[in-house]
């Protein structure tokens, strides 16, 4: 029998001693000793309610935490994601930004040619030359299209690129003539 199942046993036979006397001999303190105990387990009984609620409010704090774990790793996913792209958009902004003739074929081969670029300082013409061998042009080999001017008088510009002649002349163009 432990202190507990002691103190009910010893309530329990002075409540029985008590209620066999008459009533104008019962015990006061008695009479107090059941209040207490009931009050006593009134107590227990918020208790055990308090305890539940703490309990309840413990697990919602719980699932609360790993929603809020889980928003910042996706957050933090989905930053990395944005990051990725940014790099990506950044790389292809640089290649189309690279200075000079870009063809289809271009990354994807080691063929090269040179465009020589030219001005016609008589009728201002702009116009390209594609060539194998860009050292063979200058401004005192060239001949303008449009006026026919061949007495140098030319600004010349030289462009190294990566691809194939016939995807810039024809490429894609219309067909207008033969001999
Ligand atoms: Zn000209």
């Amino acid at each position: 029998m432990n202190d507990k199942e002691r103190f009910r046993a010893a309530i329990e036979t002075l409540r029985s001693v008590n209620k066999a006397l008459p009533v104008e001999q019962r015990s006061p303190a008695i009479n107090a000793a059941d209040t207490v105990e009931r009050f006593a387990g009134e107590l227990r009984r918020q208790s055990s309610v308090l305890k539940r609620e703490i309990e309840t409010t413990r697990n919602d704090l719980a699932e609360m935490k790993r929603r809020v774990n889980q928003g910042a790793s996706e957050l933090a996913t989905q930053d990395q994601r944005a990051e990725e792209q940014r790099k990506e958009f950044e790389q292809s902004l640089r290649e189309a930004f690279k200075p000079g003739i870009r063809l289809p074929s271009g990354a994807r081969t080691d063929a090269k040619f040179a465009v020589i670029k030219a001005k016609c300082l008589a009728c201002s013409l702009h116009f390209l030359l594609p060539t194998w061998d860009p050292e063979r042009h200058t401004n005192d080999t060239l001949h303008c299209p449009e006026c026919g001017q061949h007495d140098g008088a030319f600004l010349v510009w030289r462009d190294e690129v990566h691809g194939f002649i016939f995807e810039l002349v024809p490429g894609r163009s219309q067909f207008i003539g033969h001999p």
